[in-house]
């Protein structure tokens, strides 16, 4: 992420970035060296980390795609008060509002075999005693298992349990 991204003034936060279209997301404060993806991860919301030096205009939101930061102003141009989004204070997102896809699926959608495919919300239990619930399309519920566990196993998640058991497999209504 190139820190001299220029800063645009904005009234409110813009739906897209005026520039690249792409998405515009809360920059957090705070972060030390922590690094979108890993912010990603953790808590499951996009956002551009802002580091741990606060400028003293801050801008609040910026383009997930790094390009342009936006700083909130009132309508004749003055700053207007904000409230900076420290790390401290953010909380995940439920582990739900991610959907992994087995690697099985695309298969099926192409052999006309997209009926097979489901969404599962996979309960688990990690070797610390964590219980958690992932999303999972896929062909099968052995299939949102095991993909599920192999997410895991790669550290995709944020979870530091490289092994879970799988304790129910339920489809999502
Ligand atoms: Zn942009």
């Amino acid at each position: 992420m190139a820190i001299h991204t220029r800063i645009i003034d904005v009234t409110r936060k813009p739906v897209k970035c005026p520039v690249c279209g792409g998405e515009v997301v809360d920059i957090i404060y705070g972060t030390g060296d922590m690094t979108e993806t890993e912010f990603f991860l953790e808590y499951r919301k996009q956002a551009v980390m802002g580091g741990d030096t606060i400028p003293r205009r801050p801008p609040v939101w910026a383009c997930n795609l790094g390009c342009k930061r936006f700083r909130k102003v009132n309508y004749d141009g003055t700053d207007a008060p904000v409230r900076v989004k420290l790390l401290k204070n953010v909380r995940p997102a439920p582990s739900t509002v991610i959907n992994w896809q087995s690697s099985t699926v695309a298969e099926a959608l192409e052999s006309g075999e997209g009926d097979m495919v489901r969404t599962y919300l996979v309960d688990f239990v990690s070797e610390f005693g964590e219980k958690e619930t992932f999303r999972c399309t896929a062909t099968s519920r052995e299939d949102a298992a095991e993909t599920i566990r192999q997410v895991v196993a790669h550290g995709r998640t944020g979870l530091v349990s490289p092994f879970i058991e799988v304790t129910n497999i339920r489809e999502e209504q």
